[in-house]
């Protein structure tokens, strides 16, 4: 299944290029995924915390978000070669919709750098369909949902901090509109310079 399990938690063995294709495929047959990132220490804390642990697991594709996961694999003889982070694998996806002509949705961080983010990434894709914003500190859950639904996106980045952003893709995404949940942590901030 491209997965292996490092102290009970699953982790893909794909590099980039291997999930762009398998993501595309997925939007393509209009499936629902959602990607999260692991690092050393969520696999710590998930050891004492099942809930994390199950939030993780139930994750479509867990990428191995620091070099520590892929020495774990090295070390009990796994498949995984390399690392894929979250923010690279948000450029992979910019690229993807790009190249596709998806729409992308921004949620999380604050107005002003979500706004900045927003103008940085159209600068590098000037093509790119980024159809909605809205910042991390909107209170009405149902005017985002509504935002994210109108904007038509495939591809949504929820930028909450962790597992904050996992835990809202969890309770909206079956009443989303979207393909690819993707949390992303403080990678508007890094985009918005
Ligand atoms: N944030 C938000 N709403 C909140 C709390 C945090 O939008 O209620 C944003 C915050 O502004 C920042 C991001 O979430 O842009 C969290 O980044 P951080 O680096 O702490 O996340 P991590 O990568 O450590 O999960």
């Amino acid at each position: 299944m491209n997965k292996e399990n490092i102290l009970g938690i699953d982790v893909s063995t794909l590099d980039y290029d291997s999930l762009v294709n398998a993501i595309n495929e997925k939007i393509k047959s209009n499936e629902k995924m959602k990607i999260i990132a692991v690092n050393p220490e969520k696999i710590i804390m998930a050891q004492k915390d099942s809930s994390l642990k199950e939030l993780i697991n139930s994750s479509t594709y867990q990428i191995p978000d620091g070099i520590g996961v892929v020495l774990a694999s090295k070390l009990s003889k796994g498949n995984i070669q390399t690392r894929v982070t979250g923010i690279g694998m948000m450029e992979k996806l910019l690229e993807l919709a790009n190249k596709e002509e998806y729409n992308i949705f921004l949620y999380g961080a604050k107005e002003e750098v979500v706004k900045e983010a927003k103008e940085k990434i159209s600068e590098t894709y000037p093509d790119l369909k980024i159809t909605g914003y809205i910042n991390g500190y909107c209170k009405d859950n149902n005017k985002i949902i509504d935002e994210i639904n109108k904007s038509n996106a495939q591809i949504l980045f929820v930028a909450l901090g962790s597992p904050r952003q996992e835990l809202w893709i969890r309770e909206n995404a079956e009443r989303l509109n979207v393909n690819v949940f993707q949390g992303v942590g403080g990678s508007f901030d890094v985009f918005s310079g």
